[in-house]
């Protein structure tokens, strides 16, 4: 991902080498092309434009460092308004001063909460943690078995209802968890919540009673980046909907055009905090701003 947009800047950069002084015409010709090459990686048009305007703003008021030509003056802003829309510094997990702490996903159905849930149980047993999965998602019939599979996998402690006791409430589902993490010394507790195809009041008020429940520590709402412009519209209505404190983009790995991530941190105000990259345990990294920026400038 971001190939293509990496690609596309770096050919407008290389345009600008060799030249002493930039004009006003080279800067608007340059953004141009910013601005094309962010369109059709999808990013959203409001964030486009801010993104663009503080750039043109910059190249053209901003001192040139006598170390940097205008190109790569060009560049480094460029760079240093990427790592801003991406969220700034990276954003660590916040943790609870008395465990258990309490991670809450959120997403749409299929976005990767399930495996997400692993990967960050898997990752939290690498810093230390005894992490516990919570099944809090009883709206498919086989989303408790597919965490029980994703918790084996990640080697973490599954709590989920009794077969057999019917459906169950998820928020005492998740209610319950708190008090077995504090039995079996469990200092991470992780809760999936059920997911719908598309936003639905129903949905958005079951994972906001379990949000008043539990009291979680960090909200993370799991996108899907592959689903494009769909990303902000989605992300704004689980931020009225249940107010999540981060964000983590799952299947990096696809031939997404990295649109969602460049817009949801900047539309939301709320920062990206881990990437997924794939269906094994490990493809799972903390999202750092700077790198990021690194990567599609490279
Ligand atoms: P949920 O409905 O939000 O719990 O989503 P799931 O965790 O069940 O994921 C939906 C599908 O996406 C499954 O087939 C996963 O294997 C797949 N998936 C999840 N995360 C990733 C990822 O980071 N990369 C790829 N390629 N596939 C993923």
């Amino acid at each position: 991902m971001f190939n293509s947009l990496s690609d596309r800047l770096t050919a407008t950069f290389k345009n600008l080498r060799g030249k002493g002084r930039l004009s006003e015409a080279d800067v608007d010709a340059t953004i141009r092309e910013i601005r094309r090459a962010l369109l059709d990686a999808d990013v959203a048009l409001p964030v486009v434009r801010a993104f663009t305007g503080r750039i043109r703003e910059r190249a053209l008021s901003e001192e040139v460092s006598s170390a940097l030509n205008p190109g790569q003056q060009v560049v480094k802003v460029v760079n240093e308004e990427l790592v801003d829309i991406l969220g700034g510094q990276t954003r660590r997990l916040n943790y609870a001063k008395r465990p258990p702490t309490v991670i809450m996903l959120a997403g749409l159905q299929g976005a990767g909460k399930t495996t997400l849930a692993g990967k960050l149980a898997h990752w939290l047993k690498s810093e230390g943690h005894r992490p516990m999965l919570v099944a809090a998602d009883l709206q498919r019939p086989n989303a408790v078995n597919q965490l029980e599979i994703v918790g084996e996998r990640a080697g973490a402690f599954v709590y989920a209802p009794e077969p057999g006791n019917g459906i169950g409430d998820p928020v005492q589902v998740a209610t319950d968890s708190l008090e077995v993490a504090k039995s079996k010394l469990h200092d991470v507790v992780i809760v999936d919540t059920a997911g719908r195809l598309g936003i639905d009041k129903e949905l958005m008020q079951q994972a906001a009673d379990i949000r008043t429940a539990v009291s979680p520590d960090e909200v993370l709402f799991v996108i899907d980046a592959m689903i494009g412009q769909d990303a902000v519209k989605t992300a704004e209505a689980f931020l009225e909907g249940v107010d999540f404190t981060g964000v983590v983009l799952s299947k990096l790995d696809g031939d997404s055009r990295g649109g969602a991530a460049l817009s949801v941190a900047e539309v939301t105000g709320k920062p990206i905090m881990f990437a997924s990259t794939g269906e094994s345990m490990k493809e799972f990294e903390q999202f750092h701003p700077d790198r990021m920026a690194d990567r599609i400038l490279d």
